[in-house]
């Protein structure tokens, strides 16, 4: 099969990423085997080609927003039939022991494992996942609309129930690529107002499409106090800029996986009167099943970028030139 994998992590420019001829993976015991059709592309998968992530193993392939079928089950995996639309996300496996998987937390798990990172991801023709970390998908809706739920979308939710936001708040977003269009989406069904802090025009543009309250550059004060915010850019600039525009007891939600550092904060201006700061690490399978349902009973407009397997690179690179209005999309042909 063609897949890319993460050959030399380093910048975009320096073509991290090679396009390879791999064996079609078996699956192990309790492991189906996915035929892709369409993998969405999040920068995270950026932060491993340009090693902001240390990778685990060399040679991985990335990608972790896969919509495919089971096409084959290793020992024991009887859960999903042949044929079975699937999505595959980011976490793939976490411990069910430690102190933190038994109360709920196994985004916590230290011994949990990510697709494209710990394990071969989506920028392939096929790739192998434990039917207990996959998704079932529903078959009407399109496959490149139902990829970017499966880590923007999730995350995404996540970050925002970390956000604390009150029935009919005021949410900031800062940052508006593929998780935020899709975020601003939910908070804007369950009531919230939502201004948009991006620099990218056309994100501003999206997001006010969408039904944004206001869109404006990336350092400028919303146009009133914030309940809570959702920090989607990976800039911790951005992180006293959010904190001094909450207002009393509000909330930022950090969504990112990496961040680069954040500049002193002063106290008074940017957590005094019990303002909250937050980070958001991966999801939970639980996370993930409330997204879909939510999803489903609300359907998402996902702005998608299409793209082909032969050009994951072109739309790596893209992502990291803020090229790609909502979220870029490897569709895989047959
Ligand atoms: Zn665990
Ligand atoms: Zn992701």
């Amino acid at each position: 099969m063609t897949a890319w994998v993460v050959r030399r992590p380093g910048p975009m420019a320096t073509g991290p990423l090679e396009k390879v001829r791999l064996p079609v993976p078996e699956p192990a015991a309790g492991e189906v085997l996915v035929k892709v059709e369409v993998c969405a592309v999040c920068r995270t998968d950026l932060h491993l080609a340009e090693g902001d992530l240390t990778p685990r193993r060399p040679g991985t392939v990335p990608g972790h927003e896969v919509v495919g079928r089971v096409v084959a089950r290793g020992p024991g995996a009887d859960l999903l039939p042949d044929g079975a639309r699937v999505g595959v996300a980011w976490l793939r496996a976490a411990c069910g022991r430690c102190r933190y998987c038994l109360r709920g937390a196994e985004n916590l798990c230290p011994y949990s494992q990510y697709t494209g990172w710990d394990a071969d991801g989506g920028y392939a023709e096929y790739l192998v996942a434990p039917q207990d970390f996959v998704y079932r998908l529903p078959e009407e809706r399109p496959a490149d609309e139902l990829a970017p739920l499966l880590c923007a979308g999730i995350i995404g939710y996540r970050a925002l129930v970390r956000a604390d936001l009150p029935p009919g708040g005021r949410l900031g977003v800062y940052g508006f690529g593929a998780s935020a269009h899709l975020t601003t989406q939910v908070a804007l069904a369950q009531g919230a107002t939502v201004h948009v802090m991006t620099r990218a025009g056309s994100a501003r543009r999206l997001a006010l499409e969408l039904g944004a309250a206001s869109a404006s550059p990336a350092y400028d004060a919303p146009p009133e106090p914030l309940d809570a915010a959702i920090l989607f850019a990976p800039v911790g600039d951005l992180v006293p800029v959010a904190l001094a525009a909450l207002d009393r007891g509000g909330t930022l939600s950090v969504a990112g996986i990496h961040l680069s550092d954040i500049p002193p904060l002063v106290y008074q201006d940017h957590l005094f009167q019990e303002r909250t700061l937050r980070s958001v690490t991966a999801n939970t399978r639980a996370d993930g099943r409330a997204l879909l349902a939510f999803a489903h009973r609300h359907p998402l407009r996902v702005t998608t970028v299409p793209y082909g397997l032969d050009e994951a690179d072109r739309a790596l690179s893209d992502l990291a030139a803020d090229r790609v209005t909502g979220a870029a999309v490897l569709h895989l042909g047959d």
